[in-house]
């Protein structure tokens, strides 16, 4: 199981060193930004949707290790699904990372999430981008906060 976890950590080091689709998305039609007061982390989501599918998304800003992979993982996770999976896949992230989730292989590569669970605070910081992505999409425009 240590092998696991390191492997984990791993994955998660790696995406807040070097985060994928880290950018200002220019044809963007949904955006939302997150807060997590508590720890300090602040994006931006930025998605285009065309036809019910997540064209492209993007994301900005500055947060701990776990936000900026999470939110990295995220966007990997979504691009080219309907938003209606994005939103399921939100329900089932937040299961997973708050230890309710009975069945985390379907999350694939998000499972390594896992770990979060037994870290209260850093539940927020790991569920930050989903929270601006679900705001975006349902077309929030105040920020989102985690408090
Ligand atoms: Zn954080």
């Amino acid at each position: 199981m240590a092998d696991l976890r390191d492997l984990y950590q791993e994955v998660i080091l790696e995406h807040s060193k070097a985060p994928r689709n880290y950018r200002v998305l220019q044809s963007a039609n949904h955006k939302a930004e997150g807060f997590n007061p508590l720890c300090g982390d602040h994006y931006t989501v930025y998605v285009d949707v065309e036809n019910g599918k997540i064209r492209d998304i993007g994301f900005q800003g500055a947060g701990c290790a776990i936000s900026k992979a999470s939110a990295s993982m995220m966007t990997q996770s979504l691009k080219g699904k309907s938003t209606a999976e994005a939103e399921d896949m939100f329900t089932r992230f937040h299961a997973l990372v708050t230890g309710k989730n009975r069945n985390p292989e379907d999350l694939g590569k998000l499972t390594v999430f896992a770990g979060v669970s037994e870290f209260p605070v850093r539940v927020k910081c790991a569920s930050l981008a989903w929270h601006a992505l679900h705001a975006a999409l349902q077309g929030k425009q105040e920020a989102v906060s985690t408090e």
